[in-house]
Order: structure tokens, then C-alpha cells, then sequence
């Protein structure tokens, strides 16, 4: 994915990842803090409008450019998970939206002024299949009166905004499972107590949200593209979430092997570098080319989406090869490192967990495999 304007970008991030190091994230792990600084820092940078057109301010950037931005992030130890979705959440709107609701939000989301990094499709019953999920928005003249419950969305406390899927006609009364699905943006600043959000506590710093709506008004204005049609729409950008998702584990993998080479070199035990002994130096190596291998998939993948794919097909197998591949460079670190592996003040052991992740969201592995039997290879589906 080399071109000057990359390069020059990579440079750029990279540098702004520097003032944020290993103490840093290690601080806001323990304190289970939002790291304010380090999102102001990409905020203001214009990072995190990197895929907003021009027109409404954004800098007009590719899938591509965005990779690199994540990658580079991630590579450098820092956690895109705090941030990353005021990137790709507005793409929905952006792709459905009307002209009016892309004036009314664009701009502000630009500026970094308006905050749309939280996304509910999730749910408790529903779990991986979204078109069982039983939040309801039901129509009453102008508005839409939202009940229901979501589990894992992100970043809620720390949006303006959030678009939100629910079901607008009951499962029973659609022809397809995946129709009568509606998208909507939540205007969170309105909400009061119809909106509850509770902290769900996981093994990393991620900000995950249950969420209740107990007859959450929302107007039909803030309903993103046709009623009914909110799977398909939710769909195009979750394409793009994975593309970018696969991003952060390839900057998580370089991000083991950087730290596992470098210290199997230095690390002397038996008058010898670790690194010296093939048994400590092939699982890196071999690591390394698994992530390299993700990489280019991934940057097909990228490439075909910027040129207007909207298969899923790249998408869902970068994500794929990429938390592999990431989870394979983790444990190389975990056991170049030893014991020292799991003392926080090295790094190893807060990437490892927040690696993980990737194995599960925003898509669990297995749906990727059922994904790829079925729509890539044409096998029969099994559900
Ligand atoms: C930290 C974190 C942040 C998240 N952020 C968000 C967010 O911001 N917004 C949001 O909407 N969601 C979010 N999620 C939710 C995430 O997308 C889901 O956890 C994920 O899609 C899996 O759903 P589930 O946890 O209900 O697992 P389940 O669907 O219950 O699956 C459990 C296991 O069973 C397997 N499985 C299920 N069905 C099949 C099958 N048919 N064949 C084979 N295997 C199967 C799965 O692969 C998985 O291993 C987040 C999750 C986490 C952990």
C-alpha cells in the first residue's frame, strides 16, 4: 500500500503517536480512564475525519489512507479502540443519509465538535444473528418511540450521537429476516432518562455499554435511509469497519514482532541473546509473515472497497487473517518475554488482551468462516 501520500501520512501519524507512549496507555488501563488527550490530539490532527468529503469539511481520504492511519496507530502501542469508530460510524449516513441530514451532521463531525462514535446493533437474545434483535421502534406520527436493549456499544458514554438499528416491523411480518430493519441516529444530548447506560466491565479498557431504551423519542427525520431497509444500509459500512478493524491487528502484529525481535536480541540468558535460538526466533518469523500476508489482503480488500465493492467478501477475510495473525504475533511476544511478558511495564501483556478482541468483534471468526463457505464457495448454509 506504498505511495507517497501514504508514506508521508504514516510519517505523520507516527510522530503524533510518540508523545503518547507505553505510560500513557498503561495509566489509563489501570485508571480504566478515556484517554481525552490522545483522541483530542488525532481530533485536532483531522485524523478522525479523514473519510468526511471535503465539502463537509473532512479530509476526503480513502479507505486506504484510513488503513494507514489505524495500522500506525496501533503499531505504535497505542489503542485505536477509544476512537476509531468517529471514523467509520458516519459512513452509514454518509452513503444513506439525505442531503439535509448530511448538512445538519457532517460538519460537525468534521470539526470534531460533534461526537458519532457509538453504534448499537448489538443485543443479549440476538448475539450474532442481528436480524433476531427485538429493539423496537415504533411510528407515531413524526416520531419513532424506541424500547428495547443493547449490549457492548462502545464509546456511549463518550458520544453526542449514536446510530442505532432496530426493528421496525415484528420478524412474523417480514418476508426476509433481513427486512423490516430501520437505522436511526440517537441524539444522546436529548435523551435523559430514556437512554440508561451501564458500564460493562471487560479484560480491557474499551468502554462498553449496556444500554436501555425505555420509549426513546426519535424523530423520523434522524431515520437513516428507507424504513425497512436498515440492515442493507448498516451492511455498506460494516464492510468498512472490518476492512479498518483488520487494520488495528495488523498494527497490533507489527507491534509484537517490533517488541519481541528487538528483545530477543537483547536479552542474554545461558551468555547468549535469546534470540540467538531458533526455537525463540521462528515463531516470530513465522508471525511476521502471517501478518504480512493479512496486510495484503487486507489492502485488496481496501482497494476493491475504495473502487466501490460492496461485497463482503475481502472485508470479512482480512478481519479474519488479521486477528489471526495479530493473536499468533501475540503469543511470540508473550513467550519471548517470559515472565516479563506479563509485567505491565512492558507493553506484551495490555496488547495481548486488547488483541484478543479481534477474534470476536465486530464479527465473531465463525461467522467469517460461515461467510465465506457460503457466499464465497457457495456451500450450503447452515442457519
Ligand atoms: C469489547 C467489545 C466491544 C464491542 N463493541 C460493540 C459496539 O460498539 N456495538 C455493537 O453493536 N456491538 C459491539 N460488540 C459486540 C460484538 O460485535 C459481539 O460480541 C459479537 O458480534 C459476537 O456476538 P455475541 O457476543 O453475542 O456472541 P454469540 O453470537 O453468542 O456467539 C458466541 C460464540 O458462538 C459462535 N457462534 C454463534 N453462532 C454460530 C454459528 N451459527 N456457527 C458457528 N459458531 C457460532 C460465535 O462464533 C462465538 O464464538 C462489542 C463486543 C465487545 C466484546
Amino acid at each position: 500500500m506504498s505511495d507517497p501520500f501514504r508514506d508521508q501520512l504514516r510519517t505523520a501519524v507516527r510522530a503524533l503517536c510518540a508523545d503518547f507512549g507505553n505510560d500513557y496507555w498503561q495509566a489509563a488501563d489501570d485508571e480504566r480512564a478515556y484517554p481525552h488527550e490522545f483522541v483530542d490530539a488525532l481530533t485536532e490532527a483531522g485524523y478522525l475525519a479523514c473519510l468526511i468529503p471535503e465539502e463537509y469539511g473532512g479530509m476526503g481520504l480513502g479507505v486506504r489512507e484510513a488503513c494507514v492511519i489505524l495500522e500506525e496507530i496501533n503499531r505504535s502501542g497505542a489503542n485505536s479502540g477509544a476512537c476509531h469508530a468517529q471514523m467509520y460510524t458516519m459512513g452509514t449516513l454518509l452513503r444513506h443519509g439525505s442531503d439535509e441530514q448530511k448538512q445538519r451532521f457532517l460538519p460537525g463531525i468534521a470539526a470534531g465538535e460533534l461526537r458519532l462514535q457509538a453504534f448499537a446493533v448489538t443485543e443479549p437474545d440476538a448475539g450474532s444473528d442481528t436480524t433476531r434483535i427485538r429493539t423496537f421502534a415504533e411510528r407515531r406520527g413524526d416520531t419513532y418511540v424506541v424500547r428495547g436493549q443493547k449490549v457492548f456499544i462502545s464509546r456511549v458514554r463518550q458520544s453526542d450521537l449514536m446510530v442505532l438499528l432496530a426493528r421496525t416491523t415484528p420478524l412474523p411480518e417480514v418476508e426476509k429476516r433481513t427486512g423490516g430493519l430501520s437505522v436511526f441516529i440517537v441524539d444522546l444530548r436529548d435523551a435523559g432518562d430514556r437512554v440508561r447506560v451501564g458500564a460493562i466491565d471487560t479484560m480491557i479498557n474499551h468502554e462498553s455499554c449496556e444500554v436501555f431504551f425505555d420509549g426513546l423519542e426519535v424523530p423520523a427525520a434522524n431515520r437513516i435511509g428507507e424504513e425497512g431497509r436498515g440492515f442493507r444500509h448498516i451492511m455498506s459500512g460494516m464492510n468498512a469497519e472490518r476492512i479498518l478493524l483488520a487494520s488495528e491487528s495488523i498494527g497490533d502484529g507489527l507491534y509484537f514482532v517490533d517488541r519481541a525481535s528487538d528483545y530477543a536480541s537483547a536479552r542474554k540468558v545461558f551468555d547468549r541473546p535469546i534470540g540467538e535460538n531458533q526455537g525463540v526466533q521462528f515463531p516470530i518469523a513465522d508471525a511476521y509473515m502471517d501478518v504480512r500476508a493479512a496486510a495484503a489482503v487486507r489492502d485488496e480488500a481496501a482497494r476493491e472497497y475504495d473502487a466501490g465493492e460492496t461485497r463482503g467478501h475481502g472485508p470479512n477475510m482480512a478481519k479474519y487473517l488479521a486477528s489471526r495473525a495479530a493473536w499468533k504475533a501475540a503469543n511470540a511476544a508473550m513467550d519471548t518475554f517470559g515472565g516479563w511478558g506479563m509485567a505491565s511495564e512492558y507493553g506484551i501483556e495490555r496488547k495481548f488482551r486488547e488483541a484478543r478482541l479481534y477474534m470476536v468483534a465486530p464479527v465473531a471468526n465463525n461467522l467469517v468462516l460461515s461467510h465465506v463457505a457460503t457466499h464465497v464457495l457457495g456451500m450450503p448454509r447452515s442457519f
